[in-house]
């Protein structure tokens, strides 16, 4: 049994945090791989590591001097090794790293060397091995990462070993170091799970969990116990936002499950995502998750005929793909169809576009509605089960939220309305505290 965890920056944010870190790696022997980000927030207004780095990264480009900053870099690992009563010094590699950023340092090679530091440190604490990202994570020169070279390096270096890896970085073809986009720790861990062949991928964050809704919008939303990576991935494209986007691939295609847990609550068993889940497993209502976003402009294009019209749709899209408009969703009738659209997205060219579309299709009438939101209730318990939609829109109608456009994928993993800006936080709390509150199965 293999498992392969990530600590987030908020799990390593001081000593205190590092004991809690200690304390769950230890409580499992299958623990033996684990990432790290570098620290990040103690308290709210305390600064991540990253972001010092770049801070420092910034005042080099412009020849203005960062030596404050890179002592209060400095003074947060040692305050760690202190406090943690550790018996290692990093003196010698801060005074080479200052060295090199006097003369010249790339901004992703000292913006690594946040999770580089908490690596050394948590690897000396656990008694585990280091291995750097560098010896195993390759990138290709394109700026993807080379999987099988890298799973190929990992498994010679940490097959059968306990050991502790920087996350968010690794090396490019001619040496150089590189890093993933923010929050990339994510990907390493996922990486290193796929390539060691782990039994699970234990993310462990500051929440029990990815929760059911926006707590921002609904009052204490409960963490989703289970979830798909299909569902998952519905349910980030609307909105939820929990893992680096570039996560789910290397885990899922291992159908390796990835468990999201909380490291100031380690005993609640977070989210579990899953390629699929058993009958045996399932519990709870038809609604995993509800997630939405405000943004979006719907354009309705209605001419006799349209359906039976060969290629109308092409040119339709055509148009929009010279505009580099994406097209979200797309419900259509027999004489109309209607576009969803980032509102972003078409604002710079939208009478230009609207023009275009006149020529090419030659429509009845085109409009455009704005401030739209979409709202998506995503539940792989929905499929094939009679009346589900129906109580959605009954309940968002009885609650005064005025439906401006329904769609369903074809797999009925979601229902997904589009409603006025204005209702979206209503929409949410509607659907949540009628379906999901009241565990309506
Ligand atoms: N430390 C990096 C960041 O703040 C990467 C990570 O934490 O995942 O973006």
């Amino acid at each position: 049994m293999l498992k392969v965890l990530k600590f987030g920056g908020s799990s390593l944010a001081d000593a205190r945090q590092f004991a809690k870190v200690k304390s769950i790696v230890e409580a499992d022997p299958a623990r033996r791989v684990v990432i790290v980000s570098a620290p990040g927030k103690r308290f709210s207004g305390d600064h991540k590591i990253t972001d010092l780095l770049y801070l420092c990264a910034a005042h080099i480009k412009y020849g203005v001097s960062c030596e404050d900053i890179f002592a209060m870099i400095r003074d947060r690992y040692n305050e760690i090794i202190a406090e943690c009563g550790l018996h290692i010094s990093l003196d010698k590699e801060f005074d080479a790293l200052w060295d090199k950023m006097k003369n010249g340092i790339s901004q992703d090679e000292l913006a690594s060397r946040g999770e580089y530091f908490s690596a050394r440190l948590m690897a000396e604490y656990l008694g585990y091995e280091f291995v750097d990202a560098a010896r195993w994570i390759k990138f290709k020169f394109d700026g993807t990462v080379d999987q099988d070279a890298s799973y190929e390096a990992l498994r010679s270096l940490a097959e059968d070993r306990r050991v502790v890896i920087p996350g968010f970085y690794g090396v490019m073809p001619d040496g150089h170091i590189r890093t993933f986009s923010r929050g990339g720790s994510d990907i390493t861990g996922a990486l290193a799970a796929a390539a060691l062949g782990a039994d699970v991928y234990e993310n462990w964050t500051d929440v029990s969990g990815i929760l059911m809704a926006d707590p921002r919008i609904v009052d204490d939303p409960e963490p989703i116990r289970r979830v798909t990576y299909s569902e998952l991935r519905e349910l980030s494209y609307i909105g939820a936002q929990v893992l680096h986007e570039g996560t789910i691939f290397p885990v899922r295609e291992k159908n390796i499950p990835l468990n999201i847990r909380n490291t100031n609550a380690p005993d609640h068993p977070g989210t579990m995502i899953m390629e699929s889940i058993g009958d045996e497993m399932e519990e709870g209502g038809f609604i995993t998750g509800i997630a939405g976003k405000k943004g979006f402009s719907i354009i309705t294009i209605a001419k006799t005929g349209m359906s039976s019209e060969p290629g109308s749709l092409l040119k339709i899209l055509n148009v929009l793909a010279k505009h580099e408009v994406n097209v979200e969703y797309l419900p259509s009738g027999i004489d109309n169809v209607s576009l969803v659209v980032s509102s972003d997205k078409v604002s710079r060219s939208l009478y230009e576009m609207l023009g275009e579309l006149q020529k090419e299709v030659q429509p009845n009438k085109i409009t455009v509605t704005e401030h739209i939101a979409i709202v998506a209730a995503v539940g792989r318990k929905m499929a094939y089960r009679p009346g589900v939609s129906g109580k959605i829109f009954a309940k968002l109608g009885e609650n005064g939220v005025n439906i401006r456009m329904i769609t369903q994928g074809p797999e009925e993993l979601n229902i997904i309305v589009g409603v006025e800006e204005k209702d979206f936080e209503q929409a949410i709390r509607v659907l949540y505290n009628s379906f999901v509150k009241e565990n309506v199965v």
